[in-house]
């Protein structure tokens, strides 16, 4: 990865398309077993990001993301807003004069994943978006550490996000809404978890492209 953020406008349009063109399934899951408002935080949060576009392009990494995790959590509102608002603040504090090469994005990632774990009193195994985070976190920091070539890396990487979203469908959740639920909950993907898939594959699909 370069230093400067040049792709950081066109990486935000890939996600706001697969993020709309999927808008009816994840808004469904989160009627399911939550309130319904997921997508639309999230869309209002990434409308937010698209206004800004052209200046990510003209900082470096760890001041987009940054501007990036101050901007979703003042404008998503709901869980979500706090924890993507939180991951991005927690990468920017730790990409600070490092560089962002494979290896050093995989550790900054891991970081962030680390910090919305702790800002959520959850991990794996609850039902959230960490189902989907986590494994991805974990796979990039492996692919970095034996030195898998990017590409491979950033597929594997598309593979345990699908795996890990659905894995949350015959869960109980233990965290957010959904917790109130008890057994009712099984049999429904969680929403964030399918949001930060579909993320995530769309970030690896343009990277990858
Ligand atoms: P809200 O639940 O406040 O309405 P959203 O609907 O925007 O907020 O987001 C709900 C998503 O947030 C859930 O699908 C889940 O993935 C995630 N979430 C909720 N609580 C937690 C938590 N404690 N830790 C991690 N993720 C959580
Ligand atoms: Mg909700």
């Amino acid at each position: 990865m370069s230093d400067y953020t040049h792709s950081l406008p066109s990486l935000l349009t890939a996600i706001q398309n697969t993020i709309n063109d999927n808008a009816d399934e994840v808004a469904q899951l989160d009627a399911a077993i939550g309130d319904g408002d997921h997508v639309i935080n999230l869309q209002r949060g990434l409308d937010a990001l698209s206004s800004m576009s052209d200046e990510f392009a003209q900082m470096a990494w760890s001041a987009a993301f940054m501007k990036i995790g101050m901007t979703l959590m003042s404008t998503m509102g709901g869980a979500s807003g706090s924890l993507f608002g939180t991951l991005f603040v927690s990468m920017a504090k730790a990409s600070k004069d490092k560089a962002l090469d494979f290896a050093g994005f995989a550790e900054v990632f891991a970081q962030g994943v680390e910090s919305v774990k702790q800002r959520g009193k959850a991990d794996i195994g609850e039902k959230t978006m960490l189902d989907t985070l986590i494994p991805v976190s974990a796979s990039l920091l492996s692919d970095a550490h034996h030195s898998v070539a990017v590409d491979i890396a950033l597929n594997n990487a598309k593979t345990v996000a699908i795996t890990g979203m659905q894995s949350t469908k015959n869960m109980l959740a233990t965290k957010g809404r959904a917790s109130f639920l008890g057994e009712r909950a099984i049999g429904h993907i969680d929403a964030g978890a399918r949001t930060s898939q579909l993320m995530i594959c769309a970030i690896a699909d343009h990277l990858i492209g």
